[in-house]
């Protein structure tokens, strides 16, 4: 359907049940913001949710999962995982963690009964914020037959605390699979993900920055622009209103060839649609040039001097909340 023929990594659906179940995504997409409760039940065999396109219930298991993600022909499946979030207490994430073990094995059995050897599924850390349940997570994940594996779960409230789960977990999990980043996407956090051994990472922030208006740039391109973020700029703001430079003067995507700042912030102010579409394309296009300037610079060993093309030296004392 989307006329992609490269690799595919898709999700369980897990996140975005869970999701589902404080309101973001629902939210976004039906542009509300009351909250809805879509997320029935979570228990043994699975996660029980209200569908909230048609108001139909449903009961995603792990099995079934596994299904629908080889059906789609994914080449990269992630075992159904619950998802807390940063706040539960310890004792929730231990019983959690234990319950997405025993997920993680369904999966597995599941996985293996069609397995046709060109599709490789993902095991998932467990464990929040908590060192001693990461371990036993890694332990876990480490002793089953999985192709890859990702970090799941909590990674904590701050930059610095994420940071530390994710090298505490990486220091834990085998070193011979590829290792995925559930969830980061921002520049910095690419980086860092990178030097700490992350392979792959997933991220609505590119598509979602694009929705409100956000346009990623490299620090090195900021130099006329006022801007407290340090990751992009948002083309809504008065100084972008006769800006003919495009979005990035040095960048090759379909947007910044064909158009300026100025008539995107028109775009913007004007609810067209096509200001989503074009900012997202320059996102998408951005995050692209990013990973391949990493991956040639890894092979190059230069990975510290290729960062400093795309970011300068970043305080880390900024919240997830403000992405
Ligand atoms: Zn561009």
């Amino acid at each position: 359907m989307i006329g992609w023929n490269g690799p595919m990594l898709t999700d369980s659906g897990g996140y975005q049940i869970f999701s589902l179940g404080h309101g973001s995504v629902s939210e976004e997409i039906k542009g509300i913001r009351k909250k809805q409760k879509t997320l029935i039940k979570i228990n043994e065999d699975g996660a029980i949710f209200r569908s909230y396109i048609n108001g139909k219930i449903y009961c995603l298991t792990p099995e079934k999962s596994v299904q629908i993600q080889q059906k789609l022909g994914a080449d990269l499946i992630l075992v159904l995982d619950e998802c807390t979030p940063f706040h539960v207490s310890k004792e929730y994430t231990a019983k959690s963690m234990l319950m997405s073990h025993r997920w993680a094995e369904r999966s597995l059995n599941e996985f293996e009964k069609n397995n046709n050897g060109k599709q490789a599924l993902y095991g998932i850390s467990q464990g929040g914020v908590y060192q001693d349940l990461r371990r036993e997570s890694c332990d876990f994940i480490n002793d089953l037959p999985f192709f890859g594996q990702a970090i799941g779960g909590s990674l904590g409230q701050s930059k610095e605390q994420m940071y530390d789960v994710v090298s505490f977990t990486m220091d834990h999990l085998k070193k011979d699979r590829p290792t995925h980043l559930l969830g980061i996407g921002g520049i910095v956090d690419i980086f860092r993900g990178v030097s700490l051994g992350i392979d792959t990472f997933d991220c609505v922030h590119p598509t979602r920055l694009a929705r409100h208006g956000g346009a990623l740039i490299k620090v090195k391109n900021r130099d006329s622009i006022s801007s407290k973020c340090k990751e992009h700029i948002n083309l809504r703001n008065q100084q972008f209103e006769l800006d003919n430079n495009p979005i990035e003067s040095d960048c090759l995507c379909f947007t910044c060839r064909k158009h300026s700042r100025a008539y995107i912030h028109h775009l913007l102010k004007a609810k067209e649609l096509l200001a989503y579409t074009l900012v997202t394309i320059h996102n998408v296009f951005f995050m692209n040039k990013l990973m391949a300037s990493i991956r040639q610079a890894i092979l190059d060993d230069r990975l510290d001097k290729e960062k400093n093309n795309w970011i300068s030296e970043i305080p880390l004392h900024f919240d997830l909340a403000s992405l």
